[in-house]
């Protein structure tokens, strides 16, 4: 074996795939084609709240923090969402480009020790009972336990191994040119619709801005070029002015095809990422939901490769994270039609722009944008998790009096290692380090008497909560006595060492 984990493309989700799975102890190769970051390529300009607090639960947030610009810029189809009242630490926007997320994430994973090779293309790739391999370009293969496709959307791993892309094709043309602009609009988002299309207008940085323009009455082909003339005339049909514009510093065209891998694991291959999906990039979450599948598939794919996944652990990959992928599918979708510059869509729009005004509205669509309304579909009975409220959602950062008398902690310092965390606010009885291994049993008092959860709404604190090492919660007691944690902690982390090697 080269490594256990072939993981193929170095793009945010590959590189936060890497680092949840050395975190986890797994050795790790990642194969990227680039030889090095093109830096004027920065497609994503942002992170949401739930991607800060991943990044938060790992204890590698603040160099993203210290390089990025919070900034009140989350909406739905250009109508603004008021994420201020959200129950999180980040209820904003940060402003990073891509280019930066990608280097931060890969400055990570080599501290962490994942192997990564450049320039390598995978071409190829067969799978037997035992493993992968994947054929390079410059000829040889690599053989791993498992690959995992991190590969974008036109993925060769998706396609290699036989997996349907099916969706909707673009009905649509965007053409996006960062760009320094002689007369930039006074506002830092601009954004306006006309009769043929749409223009933003963004400030990253000091001294250029990124232009969009989406004309609705033309799809582009595949290979049409994009040069800064088409992107002028694109504007000024749109807007009637083209700002100013030149000194490119990238160019390039997308479109509103959206489409979703219809299997995110074939035998020994997954998919993540853009690979297992891609959509217009309204709303900013496409880096999101990438850098999410990563860390949900981390731990259960370390479990596997380690030998301690209970049965079905590896398929909840697919099961959890295949209807958060369609829901984004839908989302933008929405976002696409809902500016479209035709009559009806604008009185659909005056229609919806007042209902985002009605705070439940705000948060639903807020909660979907940013995710931080994902609830795993967990209380089925089989993994032991009951009926509380509680169940498959995020756990909330809630500040923590260790009993040990320790210093004040948050919930996600909890989560540093990557480990799963049983933590007792005193309703737990007996004794459970079977798992001791795998999960850290924290015995707490919670000063908050209730826990604020998108989605749900208030909660009462519980007495106990088996949190897996995503952050998301598989078990919650009301009181001493509530529930089956050991059926939980089977349930997810599977038979107790003792039982192992007794
Ligand atoms: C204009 C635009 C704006 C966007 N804005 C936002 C935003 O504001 N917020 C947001 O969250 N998202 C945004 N997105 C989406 C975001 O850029 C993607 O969702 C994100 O890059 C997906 O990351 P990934 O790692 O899955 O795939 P990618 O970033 O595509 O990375 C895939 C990697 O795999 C490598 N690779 C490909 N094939 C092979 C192979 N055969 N062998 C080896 N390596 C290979 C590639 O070189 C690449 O490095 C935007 C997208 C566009 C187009």
């Amino acid at each position: 074996m080269d490594a256990e984990v072939i993981v193929v493309g170095g793009g945010p989700t590959g590189l936060m795939l890497a680092c949840e799975l050395r975190l986890a102890g797994v050795d790790v190769l990642v194969v990227e084609r680039r030889g090095a970051r093109v830096s004027a390529e920065a497609r994503a300009g942002g992170m949401h709240a739930r991607t800060m607090e991943v990044l938060d639960q790992r204890g590698m947030l603040e160099p993203f923090l210290a390089a990025g610009r919070p900034m009140q810029g989350a909406h739905f189809s250009a109508l603004p969402l008021d994420l201020s009242g959200f129950a999180t630490r980040y209820p904003y926007l940060l402003m990073l480009l891509q280019t930066k997320i990608e280097l931060l994430l890969e400055e990570r994973a080599l501290e962490l020790g994942v192997r990564l090779r450049r320039p390598v293309e995978v071409v190829g790739l067969r799978q037997d009972e035992a493993g992968v391999d994947v054929e390079l370009d410059g000829g040889g293969w690599l053989r791993g336990e498992y690959v995992v496709g991190c590969d974008g959307g036109r993925s060769r791993v998706r396609k290699l191994a036989g997996v349907g892309f099916p969706g909707t094709g673009a009905t649509l043309t965007a053409l996006l040119g960062d760009v320094e602009l002689a007369e930039p609009p006074a506002e830092p988002i601009f954004q306006e619709r006309h009769d043929h299309g749409t223009i933003g207008v963004l400030s990253f940085e000091p001294g250029w801005f990124r232009v969009i323009t989406t004309e609705y009455d033309r799809v582009a082909g595949r290979d049409e070029p994009v040069t800064l003339e088409t992107l002028r005339e694109a504007c000024v049909k749109i807007a009637g002015t083209d700002f100013g514009m030149r000194r490119p510093r990238w160019l390039s065209r997308f479109g509103d095809a959206a489409r979703q891998a219809e299997r995110y694991r074939v035998g020994r291959v997954l998919l993540a990422g853009d690979a297992a999906h891609v959509h217009f990039p309204a709303g900013g979450q496409g880096l999101n939901l990438g850098v999410q599948d990563a860390v949900n598939l981390g731990w259960k794919l370390a479990a596997t490769v380690r030998g301690w996944a209970p049965e079905g652990l590896l398929d909840s990959y697919h099961a959890e994270r295949h209807p958060v992928g369609a829901r984004v599918l839908h989302n933008t979708r929405a976002q696409s039609a809902l500016s479209r510059p035709d009559a009806q869509t604008t009185a659909l729009r005056e229609v919806v722009g007042g209902l985002v005004g009605v705070e439940a509205v705000n948060d639903l669509l807020g909660g979907m944008v940013t995710a931080l309304d994902v609830r795993y579909p967990m209380a089925d009975g089989h993994r032991g998790a009951g009926d509380h409220p509680l169940i498959g959602v995020r756990m909330p950062d809630v500040d923590l009096l260790p009993l040990d008398g320790g210093a004040p902690e948050r919930a996600f310092a909890l989560l540093r290692a990557g480990r799963g965390v049983l933590l007792d606010l005193g309703a737990l009885d007996g004794v459970h380090d079977g798992w001791a291994d795998r999960v850290d049993l924290v015995r707490a008092r919670c000063p908050a008497r209730t826990w604020a959860i998108p989605g749900v709404g208030r909660v009462p604190a519980p007495g106990a909560v088996l949190i897996r090492p995503d952050g998301h919660i598989a078990w919650a007691a009301r009181a001493q006595g509530d529930g089956d944690v050991r059926a939980a902690l089977n349930a997810w982390f599977g038979v107790p060492a003792g039982v192992l090697t007794g």
